[in-house]
């Protein structure tokens, strides 16, 4: 198939586009680099454009006719979310739309979207099953859920098929393909935390300790994103042979503190690591935690790499090629 990798030079797609490649799938990287720097993605062919400029946008699809999308491109940071709303509507929401919009034009019919556990908001239930109730605490998931419910009418209305992947927290790397996480500036917990284990960082901000959970720190779910990938090349085939539209959770189903996340990285790198204790940020849920048994049954999808010291292992193999 030909496919189109948006946000391709990012950190999942990046991982993404070999995988890919490795199917047997011929892909077109398309990336705006406001939160890459390229290099990810330069064995593929590659389109420096913003998914709101839809005029370039609409040249693309009109020269290469894809099979499918997936949908990686978007801004990413909650915080920033809640103090520039319109920025991560007028990407997420606005952008997306283009995209969907030159789909129909071209008779594009298949869609994998990356959505969020951000959807969900503050859970009732943990862990979380795709039926809980999505009332988002940030821009960042309001934005993300505007477009499920947008796809929704999309299917009804033009026929395109959609899966929504809602990803807990990717992390990991895949040190063989030279890919890993590089955001600038960075804001996820475990490259922050190596970076402090390297001295690229002097200390990791802890945001919060009075949450109600064990040791007071928020609870995350961490998914290597090798298995995100393998679950995306599962939900295509399953997408196109099925054309059952949907959406699935991808997490472990295990939740780890940042507490406990800093004392295992300290224990994979043999390092230690200066916390700095601060207030709660808004729109932190105090736990997330996937139930992923829908993917499991459905895509038949099983993760390999799913030991929190694994994840973190792989992750800090790629810091230490970052701090070299
Ligand atoms: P990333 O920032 O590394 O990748 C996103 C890419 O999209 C970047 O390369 C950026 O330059 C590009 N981009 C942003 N706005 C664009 C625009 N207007 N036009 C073209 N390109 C644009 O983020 P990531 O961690 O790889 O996340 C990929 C997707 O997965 C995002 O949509 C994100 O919301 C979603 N997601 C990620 C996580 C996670 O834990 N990383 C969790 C849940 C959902």
């Amino acid at each position: 198939m030909k496919i189109l990798v948006t946000g391709g030079a990012g950190y999942i797609g990046s991982h993404m586009n070999f995988k890919l490649r490795e199917a047997g799938h011929d892909i077109c990287v398309l990336d705006n680099l406001s939160n890459s720097d390229g290099s990810a993605a330069k064995s593929f062919k590659f389109y420096r454009c913003d998914i709101n400029n839809l005029q370039y946008l609409d040249a693309i699809f009109a020269m290469e006719k894809f099979d499918a999308v997936l949908h990686f491109a978007g801004l990413i940071d909650v915080a920033e979310s809640i103090h520039k709303p319109a920025l991560y509507y007028k990407n997420n929401v606005a952008g997306t739309l283009n995209i969907l919009d030159c789909m129909v034009k071209y008779n594009v019919s298949n869609f994998l979207f990356s959505s969020t556990a951000a959807v969900y908001g503050t859970p009732e239930t943990i862990p979380i099953k795709e039926t809980h109730p999505t009332q988002p605490i940030n821009p960042y998931g309001d934005s993300k859920l505007m477009i499920e419910n947008a796809l929704r009418n999309y299917q009804q209305t033009h026929g395109i098929n959609y899966t929504c992947l809602r990803y807990f927290n990717a992390a990991g790397a895949d040190i063989v393909n030279h890919l890993g996480e590089c955001h600038e500036p960075e804001t996820h917990l475990i490259p922050l935390v190596l970076q402090v284990a390297s001295g690229r960082r002097n200390s990791i901000a802890i945001f919060g300790d009075d949450y109600d959970t064990a040791d007071g720190t928020c609870i995350r779910d961490y998914i290597h994103v090798s298995d995100l990938c393998n679950a995306h090349l599962l939900a295509i085939n399953h997408l196109i042979e099925s054309r059952s539209c949907g959406h699935f959770n991808l997490g472990n189903g295990q939740g780890f503190s940042v507490h406990e996340v800093i004392e295992t990285a300290k224990e994979v790198c043999g390092k230690e690591i200066t916390v700095e204790h601060t207030a709660r940020r808004t729109g932190d849920p105090a736990v997330l935690v996937a139930d992923a048994s829908k993917a499991k049954k459905i895509l038949a999808w099983q993760p390999c790499r799913y030991q929190l010291h694994d994840i973190i292992s792989d992750a800090w193999q790629w810091e230490q090629v970052l701090a070299k």
